[in-house]
């Protein structure tokens, strides 16, 4: 008997580890479609100035809604799109997103609103037959109405396409991110040499701060370092009033997660930003 189960759990095992090859195969397959088919989509999501509650920026983040297996996530489908390239054309159809919608929030509130946008390795990689900068130029919108978050490992890439693009948006006037901040190879030297303006610090330091003393203590000394150079910066997945509170106490910048807001589909943003979240409006109750 225990032969027989021991065999099925291998058959049992083989067959799972074929069904998930054959999902990344077929999503990857698929993906090719899916923005053609219009099954993709840009969220915001708020990014609130934590002393005065406003929201103060967004960041645009990619969903895919699939007729067949429903919503799939980002971070199942982001690294498909990388290996097999197709990173380059979704990434540039989100940044048009976030370029126009970005345009359109800030003539409506009548100031600069910025909408910071993910950009890979990969993508930093690619040639670009226009770059992210001519774009803007060329359709009319400041390039202060976009930010670009990077991780950090894209920044120890001595590829001139890496340190050119970056500085190419340190010209014009597009802001950097580092996303994720202090789970890559986080170094000092790096921040400053590409002239770094917001560091986010990552969500699992953010997530038990309010009961671990170390995360804490990192979270705490990532904002007096970022200070100190001149970067602002932003606590991603703030999830409870709590981890709030302290981050406020500790002089962080921005705060962005679940207690505020869901990335929400463009319209709900919108309206969120327009009717009391926004910085014409009175901001979060929190
Ligand atoms: P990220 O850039 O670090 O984005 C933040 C992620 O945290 C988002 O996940 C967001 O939904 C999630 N999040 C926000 N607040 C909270 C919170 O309070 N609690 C928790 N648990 N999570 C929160 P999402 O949308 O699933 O995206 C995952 C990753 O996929 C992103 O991480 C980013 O690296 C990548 N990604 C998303 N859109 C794009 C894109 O357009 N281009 C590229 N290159 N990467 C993208
Ligand atoms: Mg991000
Ligand atoms: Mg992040
Ligand atoms: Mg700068």
């Amino acid at each position: 008997a225990a032969k027989h189960a021991g065999k099925n759990r291998f058959g049992y095992f083989t067959l799972s580890m074929d069904e998930k090859a054959q999902r990344r195969l077929r999503l990857a397959n698929e993906l090719r479609g899916a923005l053609r088919a219009n099954q993709l989509s840009v969220y915001f999501q708020p990014v609130l100035d934590l002393r005065s509650r406003k929201v103060v920026k967004a960041e645009a983040l990619l969903r895919w809604q699939h007729p067949q297996l429903g919503s799939i996530d980002p971070a199942q489908f982001i690294p498909l799109a990388e290996e097999t390239g197709m990173i380059n054309a979704i990434g540039d159809w989100v940044f048009r997103e976030a370029a126009a919608w970005a345009q359109r929030w800030s003539s409506k509130l009548g100031a600069p609103f910025q909408v910071g946008v993910n950009k890979s390795p990969v993508q930093f990689l690619a040639h670009e037959d226009e770059s992210w900068v001519a774009y803007l130029q060329r359709i009319g919108v400041p390039p202060q109405h976009i930010s670009v978050e990077i991780t950090e490992g894209l920044l120890l890439n001595t590829s001139g396409s890496v340190s050119g693009k970056l500085f190419e948006y340190r010209d014009a006037g597009i802001q950097v991110a580092i996303d994720d901040f202090g789970t890559g190879y986080s170094s000092m030297a790096y921040l400053k040499k590409f002239d770094i303006d917001y560091l986010k610090i990552d969500r699992s330091f953010i997530r038990d701060m309010a009961a671990d003393e170390a995360d804490r203590t990192i979270a705490e000394s990532i904002i007096v370092m970022a200070h100190r150079l001149g970067l602002k910066v932003i606590a991603e997945g703030v999830e409870s009033r709590e981890q709030m509170e302290l981050l406020a106490a500790a002089g962080c910048d921005y705060g962005q997660g679940f207690l505020f807001s869901q990335p929400l589909p463009a319209a709900d943003f919108e309206q969120l930003l327009l009717s009391g979240g926004g910085s014409g409006g009175g901001g979060f109750a929190h």
